[in-house]
């Protein structure tokens, strides 16, 4: 088991931590009310990184995510982004520095039709529809449709290319995949891959481990509101799976 305390910046061709991270949480404590979710979450993501933060239901994977995006604002510890404390920065404010959020759910404008979906997050930078529509060729074939009549799977590839519109730095996917039929979720794992491959950086929650740790480079594990556990892919061994994952 690689414990908590471990060195992560594991990557043979990671410059050193100071130089390329990009998003820093510590300590962080959560509360719905007067009930604590998260006792101390740690996680980093440097620049170019995919990394993976999973563990099972109620764990705190989502609430570590509203933490960031000051959805649910944290109580204690430390949020840093481009070494920036945002922690009590205003969610909008937080989106507006880089940080792209496709949550639970695959929010979208009904009414409006794909194209008009796209164009409605639009910020300058690299990704445009057309590279949108290149990454998720669907949407090109329905720019016209109102987003009403997409399927569920299409409206989560307008999602994520909703996201990618605003042109994020850091791209953070919450269960992008969970309950879409078979072959719409290939088509978003070909999306991540090729995002992975385009040095997107990226915080990934997702269960289906077949498709997500071939493509992340680090993987961070919660329990009961904590940072239980981080390493690499290859270090996820099945002790770790059972104890940890429950598989
Ligand atoms: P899942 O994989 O099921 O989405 P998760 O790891 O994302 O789970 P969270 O949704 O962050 O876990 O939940 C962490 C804890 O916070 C759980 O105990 C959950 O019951 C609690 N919780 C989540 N949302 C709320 C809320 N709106 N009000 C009160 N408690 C909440």
């Amino acid at each position: 088991m690689a414990p908590v305390t471990k060195s992560v910046r594991t990557r043979a061709s990671a410059k050193p931590t100071w130089e390329t991270e990009m998003l820093r949480i510590a300590g962080l404590e959560t509360f719905y009310g007067p009930s604590q979710a998260l006792f101390g979450v740690d996680l980093d993501v440097a620049a170019g990184e995919m990394v993976a933060l999973m563990g099972r239901n109620g764990m705190g994977k989502t609430t570590t995510i509203r933490s960031l995006f000051g959805l649910t604002p944290a109580a204690r510890g430390t949020v840093e982004f481009e070494s920036r404390d945002v922690r009590r920065l205003p969610a909008y404010r937080i989106a507006r520095l880089g940080l792209g959020l496709v949550p639970e759910g695959r929010r979208c404008f009904p009414n409006l039709s794909v194209r008009e979906n796209l164009q409605a997050t639009a910020r300058a930078g690299e990704w445009g529809l057309a590279r949108v529509e290149r990454l998720f060729p669907r949407l090109a074939e329905r720019a016209t449709q109102s987003a009403r009549t997409l399927s569920g799977g299409e409206q989560q590839m307008l999602a994520i290319g909703r996201a990618l519109m605003t042109n994020p730095r850091l791209l953070v996917l919450d269960e992008a995949t969970e309950g879409l039929a078979p072959v719409i979720r290939k088509e978003i794992w070909v999306a991540i891959r090729t995002l992975k491959e385009q040095g997107q950086s990226t915080l990934i929650v997702d269960k289906t481990l077949s498709e997500l740790l071939p493509v992340v480079d680090r993987c961070i594990i919660l329990e009961k509101g904590l940072t239980a556990w981080r390493g690499l892919p290859s270090e996820l061994d099945d002790t770790i799976r059972d104890r940890y994952l429950g598989v």
